[in-house]
């Protein structure tokens, strides 16, 4: 059974190709809810042709202003309006983002979309919890103010030792269920029975992250992505065009091969892939040079994460 579904929705940069649309990743997690990295033009059509609940994103997080990001959220956010959407959105971008929006839409987005919409800029750092999970931002060196994300579930509870329990003499049914939820009971005995009596240690969730445009800096970027189970980041350039990405603030695929191993990530997908194709196959070889678990991700490329594989170790 599939605990978060990731979709690549776009891997191009700067134009759309025949085969790659602009920037986007859907990720769909437990609770049926999409969160949405990007919203470059095109992703209303691949949204459709990779069959994401476009009605189920809840939260929408943009990395930068540049073009080849956001030009899709114009549409996708009338298309909810059309569509009759009700339930809340909520837009988090870095700093420019509400201003942008409101100069787009003007008064219609206080409260002329069926559904209310929150715009929040966002700076490197906490940036809002749900339950379960946290999304955290850090800054990426670009031509302008960039936001990689980060999602990190909170650790979940151990599981429960049904033979303790019986041992310690607490009533099947209710105490159970109570236990399970973290909170303390009394035996028969009326002793106090502890959660951490009876439940075992406690499990990690998953880490995905996400990373943008920009080159990322190894003494702050390699601990924001430490352990990530998925780690996303941009190879626009391959080896021979390193001055070229240094120049225009852009990564090599071997400099986010070297992050991933650094950072410990069990696996690197590299997007935001130029158009110049030739480069294409370097780009993976030179990346899994410097770290095997690293692939070119195409558009359509799924993701399914099991949290029993992550029970396993
Ligand atoms: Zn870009
Ligand atoms: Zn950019």
């Amino acid at each position: 059974m599939t605990t978060i579904r990731i979709v690549f929705l776009g891997t191009s940069a700067s134009v759309p190709q025949k085969n790659r649309f602009l920037s986007g990743l859907a990720m769909q997690i437990e609770n049926g809810d999409v969160l949405l990295f990007d919203c470059g033009e095109g992703t209303q059509y691949q949204i459709m042709k990779y069959k994401v609940n476009f009605q189920k994103i809840v939260k929408i997080f943009l990395s930068h202003l540049h073009g080849d990001h956001i030009y899709g959220i114009f549409g996708l956010l009338s298309t909810m309006n059309l569509a009759e959407r009700s339930n809340p959105l909520k837009i988090y971008g870095p700093p420019g983002t509400k201003m942008l929006l409101e100069r787009f839409f003007g008064e219609k987005l206080e409260n002329g979309f069926s559904y209310p919409i929150v715009i929040l800029d966002t700076e490197e750092g906490f940036v809002c919890e749900d339950e379960g999970y946290q999304i955290v931002a850090k800054r990426t060196i670009h031509s302008v103010y960039t936001l990689s994300y980060a999602y990190i579930e909170k650790d979940r509870l151990g599981h429960f030792d049904i033979k303790k329990a019986k041992e310690l003499n607490v009533k099947k049914g209710t105490k159970w269920q109570q236990l399970q939820k973290g909170k303390s009971v009394l035996s028969e005995e009326n002793k106090v029975i502890l959660p951490e009596m009876i439940l075992g240690p406690k499990r990690r969730g998953f880490k995905i992250v996400i990373g943008s445009d920009g080159i990322y800096q190894e003494e702050d970027f390699v601990p924001f992505a430490m352990g990530a189970d998925v780690l996303v980041l941009e190879a626009t350039f391959s080896d021979i065009n390193e001055s070229k990405a240094k120049e225009k603030h852009h990564s090599t695929s071997r400099w986010s091969a070297i992050i991933a191993r650094k950072a410990k990530a069990k696996k690197l997908y590299l997007t935001h892939i130029s158009p110049r194709l030739d480069e294409e196959d370097n780009l993976e070889k030179q990346a899994q040079e410097e770290f095997p678990d690293a692939i070119i991700a195409y558009d359509g490329l799924e993701i399914h994460l099991n949290r029993k594989d992550l029970d396993k170790g």
